[in-house]
């Protein structure tokens, strides 16, 4: 496989515990864009980021969201106490949030309890 490049090792080791689950359609300059976004977890320049992805890859904002509703993001670190699936994330800025939380626990757990479970904040 060609694509572990220096830039590939690079995202590796930032985006270390983010694990994927990429829709069969993407290839791999587009997985690629979509670990490039990832990589980026600080909340504070979100749309520098996505500007500068936009450019470096030559495409338009409508293209790279649709790119990303076709890759699902997942912090390997941060798991559900009670069935252990891992963390979903939605934006970047839920990394620093999720490797904050003490427990957590994943939506499906606290509708199928009823509301018995709950995250201690
Ligand atoms: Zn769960």
């Amino acid at each position: 496989m060609g694509f572990y490049h220096n830039h590939a090792i690079v995202l590796k080791q930032s985006v270390m515990s983010v694990d994927f689950v990429f829709d069969p359609t993407l290839n791999e300059i587009t997985t690629d864009l979509c670990r490039d976004y990832w990589s980026y977890s600080s909340p504070n320049n979100y749309i520098a980021h996505v500007e500068i992805l936009c450019q470096s890859y030559g495409i338009n904002y409508f293209l790279l969201f649709s790119t990303l509703t076709k890759c699902q993001a997942y912090l390997d670190n941060v798991r559900c106490d009670f069935c252990g699936r891992p963390y979903e994330l939605d934006v970047p800025a839920d990394i620093p949030y999720a490797r904050s939380l003490g427990s957590w626990f994943c939506e499906g757990c606290i509708s199928f309890s009823g509301g018995q479970i709950t995250v201690s904040r």
